[in-house]
């Protein structure tokens, strides 16, 4: 499971950053996730809360930010969120392709106490 390596970096990161700035608790952790990612929000906390244990991030909430997928049509240009299913675009029914959008794992923020 490739989510408990993404967890422990964002673990040490957040709190390599947080005792640099000499925060004692760190109460919540944003993070942004996109569609395409194939991070899972539940493998993500479970971990979270193993690898936080008698850290300063242990009890911390893990708020999750999605990124819909966007696409882009080959044959007309047009931008769309891709759909369930396939990945046509809703206005010509051409070939869409990744725009990057919706790739996204980053920590958007921290809220320390
Ligand atoms: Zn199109």
């Amino acid at each position: 499971m490739h989510e408990y390596a993404v967890t422990k970096s964002i673990v040490d990161i957040v709190v390599k950053e947080a005792e640099k700035a000499n925060v004692k608790k760190i109460s919540e952790i944003n993070l942004v996730i996109g569609d395409l990612s194939t991070i899972m929000d539940e493998s993500v906390q479970m971990y979270f809360d193993i690898i936080t244990k008698d850290t300063i991030a242990e009890g911390a909430k893990l708020v999750f930010k999605r990124v819909q997928a966007e696409f882009c049509c080959k044959k007309c240009g047009n931008k769309f969120i891709k759909p369930s299913k396939g990945f046509d675009c809703p206005t010509c029914g051409g070939l869409g392709t990744p725009t990057g959008v919706g790739k996204e794992f980053y920590i958007e923020s921290i809220e320390v106490d």
